[in-house]
């Protein structure tokens, strides 16, 4: 068996824990009510039916939809694709047209899909972000031509936490009739999204960002006025032929129950992540009073801080300290040592972007938990300036 380990977590951008109340709900859906949803003719069957249709719910509440606007997905990874391939794809098919909008700082999986409808002849325009991280609606208008069919900006950025201007380039993608999608795996549960008011007509969601499983997702489809999609998986036409296979009823439970935990406690979970992240920096400051911070701090997703220190290299940084994880740049990337894409979009030099980390505080940590790993930061700090120092003296 593998113990927990002993570090203080806040990796929370990277993945959160299930939560207990999340876990209890699916349980029992894995053994004793294990029937395919798609078998209605048998009690098992329409158990399972009705237990995925109450999830649907659930998810759909959180974002105040329409539950059969809800697709599952395994991830915000398939959402992303779905979203992007398939309106494309559509739009492609059926000549009506052939461009993209996106941003610099989406996640790989929006880019990589952005790229991949370049070989069916789509074309992209990539939009920079502004030193706080921001894309400009205006920008955004700019670059709708005649042949957009889709502006794809994310809601919360997974490195810097920033909170995309949505409202503003929801009104000007529908005044000029074009489908706004946006990758929500940060910011579900996390910020109040309200997919109407804002005007967005997809909608990706990971449950494992928030306190569900891995392996889980949902793609919101608008269906007035209707976002038209190509399906990517073929078969027995399930999720309204969006997404075809048997349904993991564990997982659906599981999301629904999360979402409907975090919109419950979305309000005091923000202000204590809030709390927690004030409190962290402000610890962090009195330590090393020249820090920075990466991207806009009150546009901002509570749980999130990137924080820099000049003339610091993060990667060693961490590895001196085991016991608590934090990120270099987003796990994704944090493979390679490219410095991060997002913080070099910033404006960042390669240097101060390799001297950035990411603090992601979640559901579960405390304040001492905070307290203890921004005095073992600090002190790794210290000590590495004072190698420096040291070696540059000698
Ligand atoms: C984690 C993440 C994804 C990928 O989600 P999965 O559910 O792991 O596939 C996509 N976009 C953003 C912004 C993320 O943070």
């Amino acid at each position: 068996m593998t113990g927990a380990p002993t570090a203080i977590y806040l990796d929370h951008q990277a993945t959160t824990p299930v939560d207990p109340r999340v876990l209890d709900a699916m349980l029992p859906w894995f053994s004793e009510t294990f029937g395919n949803a798609h078998s209605e003719q048998h009690v098992w069957g329409r158990q399972a039916a009705d237990a995925v249709e109450v999830a649907r719910a659930k998810v759909a509440a959180l974002i105040g939809v329409e539950a059969r606007e809800i697709v599952f997905t395994s991830g915000a990874t398939e959402s992303n694709n779905l979203a992007i391939k398939g309106a494309l794809r559509f739009a492609l098919h059926h000549g009506r047209g052939d461009h993209i909008v996106s941003v610099v700082t989406e996640h790989k999986c929006v880019l990589e899909s952005c790229a991949a409808v370049t070989e069916d002849g789509a074309r992209i325009t990539y939009l920079e972000v502004g030193s706080d991280g921001l894309v400009d609606p205006e920008a955004i208008a700019a670059a709708i031509e005649d042949d957009t069919v889709l502006v794809s900006v994310m809601a919360v950025n997974n490195e810097i936490g920033v909170v995309q201007p949505l409202a503003a380039i929801g009104a000007l993608c529908r005044e000029r009739g074009v489908l706004l999608h946006t990758d929500a795996a940060q910011a579900a549960g996390k910020v109040e999204i309200d997919v109407n008011a804002m005007q967005i007509d997809l909608l990706s969601i990971s449950g494992h960002k928030m306190y569900a499983p891995k392996g889980i997702g949902a793609l919101y489809t608008r269906r007035r006025p209707r976002a038209r999609l190509q399906a990517e998986i073929s078969g027995g036409g399930q999720e309204r032929g969006y997404r075809s296979g048997t349904l993991p009823v564990p997982l659906t439970v599981a999301l629904g129950e999360a979402a409907e935990i975090a919109g419950d406690e979305l309000a005091q979970e923000g202000e204590r992540l809030t709390l927690l992240r004030t409190r962290m920096l402000d610890r962090l400051r009195a330590g090393q009073p020249d820090l920075f911070v990466n991207g806009s701090l009150d546009q901002r997703v509570p749980g999130n801080l990137n924080v820099g220190f000049p003339g610091v290299d993060a990667e060693t940084l961490m590895e001196s300290l085991d016991t608590i994880a934090v990120s270099t740049g987003s796990a994704c990337t944090s493979a390679s040592v490219e410095p991060s894409y997002v913080l070099r979009a910033l404006g960042l030099s390669d240097a101060d972007a390799g001297a950035s980390i990411r603090i992601g505080f979640g559901r579960f940590t405390t304040e001492s938990e905070v307290d203890t790993a921004a005095d073992l930061i600090v002190a790794a700090v210290r000590s590495q300036r004072s190698d420096r120092s040291v070696r540059a003296a000698e």
